[in-house]
């Protein structure tokens, strides 16, 4: 099979877009490769055209395709994407029970599987190294892989952990991103052990976007004024949780700002739980909801065409951040609007930001050796513990400050002493209290008496340990709903029969390495980021400060593209400010 069959067969499709076809050529000439397509670009089928090629053309019908895929509501998707094609594909992530886990990996290695997503999370563990590196994976694809780069905007450590898989396994790589600057090309191919250079890339113009910022020194006016005048779909980017809260309401209060939509604006944070979030997202996307009001939690994997305006309320962190949200607008290549409100105070804000991402090094290493204190690990223990903390009670309990705290908890992240992650979502779990005997010794409902039973099939274990259980499966057996199983869990757990701890939102802190009497936080991980961080605002503040050149040519230029055309779009061109065209 070639890979126009491949692309007709699978997908349906006629031709490829841009560098597809040459991207594919790459990988199946058994070349690293790193393309640079724009979001909705069709990064996807970059990787899995060549490995049904591959598998096709295998003498045993093997191949599979390692993901490595920060968002696993992205997996989600892609996975199912995949199996309505007929394509047998599968996840592997955080809090998916053990039991899960290796079904999953059973699948890969013994079935026709074409697809392996897996968060980068799970790379740190040795033991899924061990297992992963058994299959017969053809090649590795990393999608969003701006995240291995510390210069990039949404640096992950673990996403440095891809790397070990290249010593155990030789088969080509594939990284896939939207955003990047020219430091960034060259880290991603550094970092993931590239043979030879080898880049391919589209332009990142984007002709239908009008860049403009906007002078105010009453942001929550303009605010509404943009949304007034501006008609459609729209995304208010700000940097906290209240905030977003506070004008999603204002926005709401506002008669001016109107919609045909059942609601004019809701907000969306990473603090709410996953089934509001999704929910959010979803009105937003079938267009009941006309703006949400976010923080930068929102957006990523989300292709809604029709987006016509997005604000940002607050300086983002840098350029890339910028280009990246502001280009959730106008997919549909109809003209939009990218605003950026700036005021004077602006400058002094960033100053503090700079502070509160990099605290002073002692108050990092104190809020280690706090954190150590708190969960009782002693000096030169602790090694792979792992803890459920609610980082808000430890920093009331601890009189620290959560900003500078949050930060510190990065920080300790990108050097190794913990691994700590943000606020995931836990399944329930079920640990039965009272010893088997006892139980045929009750007198139970007929219902919970076949709870019961369901729990103990299900999850062997659960007598010792709280076991992770999956409320959809359980009412499968139980013929009946989440809701009802839930209400009984709860009512066996009023009676003492079992422990029920319900799905939660928890942070997790992970000590990969025993408690350090101190800590040393290197260049690497320190002064160096701090620098680029410092660099990164302060390309953002010549952006917002320049009535000079057109915003489209600065934006580009960033990007190492420095031949593009004046856009005549943003305010600059339009006459609001000089352009200066030679
Ligand atoms: P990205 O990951 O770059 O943001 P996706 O891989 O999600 O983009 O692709 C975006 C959309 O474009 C998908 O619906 C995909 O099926 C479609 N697509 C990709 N390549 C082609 C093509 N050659 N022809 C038609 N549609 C395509
Ligand atoms: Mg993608």
């Amino acid at each position: 099979m070639t890979a126009q069959e491949a692309l007709h067969t699978y997908f349906g499709y006629e031709h490829f877009r841009s560098v597809q076809e040459e991207v594919i050529e790459s990988v199946l000439a058994g070349k690293d490769t790193l393309a640079l397509l724009p979001t909705g670009g069709g990064k996807s089928l970059c990787f899995q055209i060549p490995t049904l090629v591959m598998a096709s053309n295998d003498s045993e019908g093997e191949g599979l395709c390692l993901v490595v895929t920060p968002l696993i509501a992205l997996m989600k998707d892609q996975v199912s994407n995949l199996r309505s094609r007929g394509i047998l594909a599968t996840a592997i992530y955080t809090g998916m029970s053990h039991e899960e886990q290796r079904v999953a990996f059973d699948n890969c290695l013994y079935g026709p599987y074409r697809f392996l997503y897996v968060s980068p999370e799970r790379l740190e563990s040795e033991a899924f190294l061990k297992r992963v590196v058994q299959l017969p994976i053809c090649m590795i694809a990393v999608d969003e892989a701006h995240c291995i780069s510390q210069w990039g905007y949404d640096f992950r450590p673990s996403y440095l952990r891809i790397s070990a898989i290249r010593d155990y396994i030789d088969v080509p790589i594939l990284a896939l991103t939207a955003t990047a600057t020219p430091a960034v090309v060259e880290d991603i191919q550094t970092q993931l052990g590239f043979r030879a250079p080898n880049v391919y890339r589209t332009s990142f113009a984007r002709d239908n976007l009008h860049y403009v910022v906007r002078e105010t020194e009453d942001k929550p006016e303009q605010l509404l004024h943009i949304l007034s005048r501006v008609p459609g779909t729209a995304i208010v980017y700000v940097r906290n949780r209240k905030k977003a809260r506070e004008l999603s309401e204002l926005i709401n209060q506002h008669s001016t700002v109107s919609g045909e939509q059942s609601s004019v604006s809701d907000y969306y944070h990473a603090g709410l739980p996953a089934t509001e979030r999704n929910a959010k997202q979803e009105a937003w996307k079938e267009g009941q909801t006309r703006v949400i009001v976010c923080t930068n939690a929102f957006g990523m994997g989300i292709d809604k065409p029709d987006v016509r305006l997005v604000i940002h309320y607050d300086m983002p962190d840098s350029i890339e951040a910028y280009f990246q949200e502001a280009g959730r607008a106008g997919r549909d290549g109809a003209p939009a609007w990218c605003v950026l409100l700036h005021s004077k105070r602006d400058a002094a804000v960033l100053k503090q930001r700079v502070g509160n991402t990099y605290p002073p090094a002692e108050e990092v290493e104190r809020v280690y050796q706090l954190l150590c204190d708190y969960l009782t690990i002693g000096l030169g223990s602790g090694r792979d513990a792992r803890f459920a903390i609610d980082v808000e009670q430890f920093c009331t309990d601890m009189h620290l400050s959560f900003l500078t705290t949050y930060a510190s908890l990065q920080l300790l992240t990108t050097a190794g002493y913990i691994s700590y992650s943000d606020e995931q979502d836990l399944q329930p779990r079920v640990l039965i209290t009272m010893d088997k005997e006892e139980l045929y010794q009750l007198n139970e409902s007929p219902y919970q008496e076949r709870l019961l039973s369901a729990l103990m099939r299900r999850y062997t274990g659960i007598f010792t340990d709280p076991q992770f259980i999956h409320l959809t499966r359980l009412a499968e057996d139980m013929g009946s709903t989440e809701y009802a199983v839930n209400s009984s869990l709860i009512a066996l757990s009023k009676q003492h029969i079992i422990r029920y701890i319900p799905a939660q939102r928890v942070s997790m802190v992970h000590f990969p390495v025993a408690r350090q009497g101190k800590v040393e936080l290197s260049a690497r991980v320190y002064a160096d980021r701090k620098t680029q961080f410092e660099r990164n605002l302060k390309a953002m503040e010549e952006y917002a400060e320049n009535d000079h050149y057109c915003r489209s040519q600065l934006l580009l230029g960033y990007f190492g593209e420095e031949d593009a055309p004046l856009c005549g779009m943003c305010d600059v061109c339009l006459g609001k400010g000089k352009v200066n065209s030679e």
